[in-house]
């Protein structure tokens, strides 16, 4: 497909996740059903119109007002609809980029297997990125990360891992973890006194290693944390935040998403202490500046920490 359509075909997709993506926002934290009611106007819980409910337009056409009460309508609707769209957008881009790659590249007999993981790869950023973008909103407004995307987002990367099992071909990602004869297949005649872990296992078990180990560094950050300060710095939901990152980039892309996200909850403290609008006891929107780090890390995680490997 020519690379435009596809992209023009992903921000349309992303207005209208971006447009499901506010009802989330609005009601989720309140504990609020999805579904109903219809959406409404906060101010006089009238129901909007279909031609009113158009990702971004109709905001535009009716200058950030509701037609029936003329109250203003947040530049945040359109704001999270934009920011979705960018969101497919860009990964369309850099996916389709990759799958041209591998058509170009690679030997025929391994395409199939190279296009099927970056399709998975693919899909995976793009629901990472729908609730990262959520996530990011919903800590700055209310100061929660809901469970309610957190958990079914671990449970999705744990999926989108047992998928690439699927793709892979006989023997491929066998590892032998101890052995002194020169098989490296599990089962086979030859194999005695080989200790060898299949590829389907070791995908499962390098995720739930993944997953484990970030969300107990996590644990212990907030542990120590809260010994030498005396009080909580690190929310559990920020905890199931990084291991739902790994969940769907494995342990090394979460600790890229950690770091940034630190550093950049740290330039905002101090710009706020600076202008003094803070002090050191201000409770501080971290999970917003993980989910930063997350999106960076989907998109450039790989390159950068190739490119940090190679400093060591
Ligand atoms: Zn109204």
């Amino acid at each position: 497909m020519s690379p435009l359509v596809f992209e023009i075909v992903a921000f349309v997709l992303g207005l209208l996740f971006g447009s499901f993506l506010n009802v989330c926002i609005a009601r989720l934290p309140r504990h609020e059903s999805l579904w109903h009611p219809r959406s409404h106007c906060p101010h006089c819980s009238k129901t909007i119109r279909w031609y009113d409910n158009i990702p971004v337009l109709s905001w535009i056409l009716l200058r950030g007002r509701c037609r029936d009460c003329g109250e203003s309508i947040s530049w945040r609707y359109p704001a999270v609809e934009l920011a979705t769209a960018i969101w497919f957008t860009l990964v369309a881009a850099v996916f389709n980029a990759r799958l041209l790659n591998v058509l170009h590249e690679q030997v025929p007999a391994f395409q199939t297997e190279h296009l099927a993981d970056q399709s998975i790869a693919g899909i995976a950023a793009l629901i990472l990125g729908f609730l990262l973008i959520g996530l990011l909103v919903m800590d700055w407004r209310t100061h929660t990360l809901p469970n309610a995307f957190t958990t079914p987002g671990i449970a999705i990367g744990f999926f989108l891992t047992c998928c690439q099992i699927i793709f892979l071909g006989p023997k491929e990602g066998d590892v032998m973890l101890h052995g002194k004869n020169p098989i490296t297949s599990a089962g086979s005649t030859v194999d005695k006194g080989n200790l060898i872990l299949t590829g389907p296992e070791h995908i499962v078990l390098g995720w739930l290693a993944s997953v484990a180990a970030a969300a107990c560094l996590l644990l212990l950050i907030r542990f120590l944390y809260q010994k030498l300060r005396g009080r909580e710095g690190l929310g559990l939901g920020d905890v199931k935040l990084i291991a739902m990152i790994a969940a769907f980039l494995s342990f090394w892309p979460a600790m890229l998403s950690l770091f940034v996200g630190v550093v950049l909850c740290s330039l905002f403290a101090v710009t706020l202490m600076a202008r003094g609008k803070a002090n050191a006891t201000t409770q501080l929107p971290l999970g917003t500046f993980l989910c930063i780090g997350g999106l960076v890390a989907t998109l450039f995680g790989a390159p950068l920490i190739a490119w940090y490997s190679t400093l060591l």
